[in-house]
């Protein structure tokens, strides 16, 4: 079973670098999850310590319900894809894939050959498994290295960036062979990267790491629609979720250049955790503005600095006073610059964060705000 615990795991540098801080997970068997954060905030230190690549100062370490501080990597079932790859040069594809299972099992070479022959055909590689890495392009060095994880036949896969060497259209490809190779073998992987789009894309959950503490875990919906913090939120999502200082009074949201009456359904719970004249953030992502015709209570005056045609959709740059908003339009809306737009927050969609800690005051609040976006589902489970 590859179920992974980790519990209250720390690791100290030279007596004094917190490198991760009483990190607690449970990652279920078979699941994909990725450990995202900031470069320097403890996710290779906490893969490698999943690994037995690097001491735990604290805390226990479980795989398959068995605790495995102090047990040698070799020993753990676990299998690890390195970001440069760590393939011997001197040896083929062939040879890099089956060295680790000839030097830490005691399996006949038919054995061995046909696991590699396996997995090298599962990755696409079998051309090239008499090759030396040298003469392998990035993505076939990545597809030897997996491959090399893959006849090991772990219990669990620990990546560490292992597709940050790419460039960026073979990295797109490289995402999707992955998910597909994980879900057909059905091992857990923990997979580690600076990159919030890759774990936004890949994975059943996500743990968002800074500095050595977990910020949140969840599904990658729940992390982009329901941010514990403003760091989780403002990590989440490109072109990141705007976000306007603000003082509390009231019910008013009192901002340098707009003010923002609370819709009625948050009330209670800011009234409950926020004391009048509180310094405030005010969060809403680029798509849960409407740029609307009439203005009106709650609606915001901004002007458009830049238009930026993406895709299907136009990004709107406005100014709110000293600060900026991004808004996310559909193509067909063509405004034009230097003009005067009224805004509309979605307030189903809205974020409030302490300014001092970065809590998200409305975390877990817009449930039953948003439950009108899915009207047929809301239907059917009033029926039934
Ligand atoms: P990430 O993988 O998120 O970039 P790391 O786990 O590599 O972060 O590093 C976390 C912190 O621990 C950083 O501050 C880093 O400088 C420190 N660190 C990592 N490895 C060592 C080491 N061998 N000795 C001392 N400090 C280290």
């Amino acid at each position: 079973m590859g179920r992974v615990s980790v519990n209250a795991v720390s690791k100290v540098y030279d007596g004094d670098i917190v490198a991760v801080d009483e990190v607690s997970a449970e990652i279920r068997d078979g699941e994909f999850v990725t450990i995202v954060g900031p470069s320097g905030s403890g996710k290779s230190t906490l893969l490698r310590m999943i690994a037995g690549l690097e001491d735990i100062t604290d805390g226990t370490v479980e795989i398959g319900g068995e605790a495995v501080n102090g047990v040698q990597p070799q020993d753990r079932g676990v299998a690890m894809v390195f970001q440069n790859y760590a393939l011997y040069p001197h040896m083929t594809a062939r040879k890099n894939m089956s060295y680790g299972l000839k030097l830490t099992t005691d399996l006949p070479q038919d054995e061995i050959d046909a696991k590699v022959e396996e997995a090298a055909e599962m990755m696409g590689i079998e051309k090239q498994l008499d090759k030396k890495p040298g003469s392998l392009s990035g993505g076939q060095q990545q597809r030897v290295a997996t491959g090399r994880a893959i006849v090991r036949d772990p219990e669990v896969f620990l990546f560490d960036e292992p597709l940050s060497n790419l460039d960026a259209k073979l990295r797109l490809h490289m995402r999707t062979e992955l998910q597909q190779l994980q879900d057909e073998l059905g091992t857990t992987a923990i997979y580690v990267t600076h990159d919030q789009e890759e774990a936004m894309t890949m994975s059943d959950r996500i743990i968002v790491l800074n500095e050595g503490e977990i910020q949140q875990i969840g599904t990658p919906e729940e992390i982009y629609g329901e941010p514990a913090n403003q760091f989780v939120a403002d990590f989440v999502g490109s072109p990141s979720m705007n976000t306007f200082p603000v003082e509390l009074r009231d019910d008013v949201l009192v901002g340098t250049a707009f003010e923002y009456t609370l819709p009625e359904t948050y009330r209670e719970r800011v009234s409950k955790r926020a004391s009048d004249g509180e310094e405030l953030v005010l969060g809403i992502r680029p798509e849960h503005v409407d740029v609307v015709e009439t203005g009106g209570q709650n609606t915001i005056r901004a002007s458009l600095d830049v238009r930026e045609p993406v895709g299907s959709d136009n990004f709107l740059y406005l100014s709110v006073g000293d600060e900026e908003c991004c808004v996310r339009v559909s193509g067909e809306r063509q405004p034009e610059e230097g003009t005067t737009l009224t805004m509309r927050f979605d307030p189903s969609h809205l974020h409030l964060f302490e300014r001092d800690s970065g809590r998200n005051l409305l975390y877990g609040a817009h449930d039953q705000t948003r439950a009108s976006e899915a009207p047929q589902e809301s239907m059917v489970s009033t029926e039934g």
